[in-house]
């Protein structure tokens, strides 16, 4: 199958009741036994639930992997996999990353034991000097979040591979339309499904995604054992999400084309950030580790502030001026104060994230609507 076939059939089994196409919203906590010890196959909802294993074959079968698990949150499922570790385990992360995968690393499992080292992962040699021998993963954001930088997984996962590393990789922004980190290598693809998965800002949701069935194991194993599982209802929605996902982001893509095209013209701007420019530095390998370029956007104005900031953000119609990404419609966003606030100001400035950056999402409305919306506010 194709992906975009798999994003509608991909682990789909037809429903046998009443020949349902979609499976139904299984709202049940329990299920009845034949006798004790003999169940079929579901006992327990934090276990497994028929609507969330729909979901996580679906998850499996995008990201070209063998199991798919589903979290009550982006962020649960990361939580599931640091707990894989134990005090005085290494971790290697990006320094460029969403603020809430920071503020977990750093301020609740570093109180554990496990030694987080954040540093720009986009030279894979220097990455080797990091590594100790109580190295146990890498955990890589790519496009980072918000300056767009590219981290190459292939070379990576060859250093892990040798080192006997994992490698997770939070494929939020490309979503496996134009990134899949199994077949590059990486051992954990990551997901906060309340993006573009789900794709229409209704839900939030967690996924991880593996091909080894221990590494499956041990995260089913920790998922049923910390419970922060996604109910039946959030399942049903992000499934019925991901049935559109390429649709998304073909158009995703194809409007940010056309900012990018509307930005770079205009005299007010100062610097923008999208793989697909091909003045970005990782251009070229943007074009082999990626099959598009994404819909988020950050760019700063030439002299631009924190006040002129509010202003353009505040003058803003059709975009709405909120956290969160990869929905249908399209958000501004003010990472320093808002999405990144969590990292301290000088680690934050560091990796190129000014009070002057506005982050986009760029929705899959008509573009010409979300042009227009820009230029009133930024002029
Ligand atoms: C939102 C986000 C997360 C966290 O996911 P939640 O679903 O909000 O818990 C992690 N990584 C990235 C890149 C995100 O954008």
């Amino acid at each position: 199958m194709k992906f975009n076939t798999k994003t509608i059939h991909g682990g789909q089994i037809k429903e046998k009741g009443y020949g349902a196409v979609m499976p139904p919203i299984y709202q049940t906590s329990t299920y009845s036994q034949t006798k004790p010890g003999e169940h079929q196959g579901y006992e327990y909802s934090r276990t497994h639930n028929p609507t969330r294993t729909a979901l996580e074959n679906s998850l499996a079968s995008i990201e070209n992997g063998n199991f798919g698990l589903a979290f009550s949150s982006g962020l649960s499922a990361i939580d599931a996999i640091l707990k894989l570790f134990e005090p005085g385990d290494e971790i290697i992360s990006t320094n460029d990353l969403y603020g809430g995968s920071y503020r977990l690393f750093d301020k609740v499992f570093k109180k554990f034991g496990l030694k987080f080292i954040f540093s720009d992962l986009q030279n894979t040699e220097k990455i080797k000097d990091l590594i100790s021998d109580r190295t146990k993963m890498i955990w890589v954001e790519t496009p980072t979040n918000p300056m767009m930088n590219l981290i190459d997984i292939n070379s990576i996962s060859r250093l892990c591979k040798k080192n006997e590393i994992l490698l997770a990789v939070d494929n939020t922004f490309a979503t496996p339309y134009l990134q899949k980190p199994l077949d590059l290598g990486a051992d954990i693809v990551m997901h906060s499904a309340t993006k573009y998965l789900a794709g229409h800002s209704d839900v939030i949701l967690g996924a991880l995604i593996v091909k080894d069935d221990i590494l499956a194991e041990q995260l089913y194993f920790l998922q049923n054992s910390s419970g922060a599982i996604c109910g039946p209802m959030d399942s049903f929605l992000t499934l019925r999400g991901i049935k559109t996902l390429h649709v998304r982001m073909e158009r995703h893509c194809f409007n940010a084309e056309k900012i990018i095209e509307f930005l770079s013209n205009h005299k007010k701007i100062d610097k923008l950030y999208w793989p697909g420019i091909s003045t970005h530095p990782n251009y070229e390998l943007a074009k082999t580790q990626m099959s598009g370029f994404g819909g988020m956007i950050s760019f700063t104005t030439k002299n631009g502030d924190f006040k002129s900031v509010q202003e353009i953000t505040s003058k803003l119609k059709v975009f709405t001026l909120a956290e969160s990404l990869g929905g249908v419609e399209s958000l501004a966003n003010h990472p320093a104060s808002m999405t990144h606030a969590s990292i301290p100001k000088d680690l934050r400035e560091k990796t190129g994230v000014v009070d002057s950056l506005i982050r986009l999402s760029v929705g899959i409305e008509d573009h010409e609507d979300l042009i227009n919306d820009l230029n009133q506010a930024i002029n």
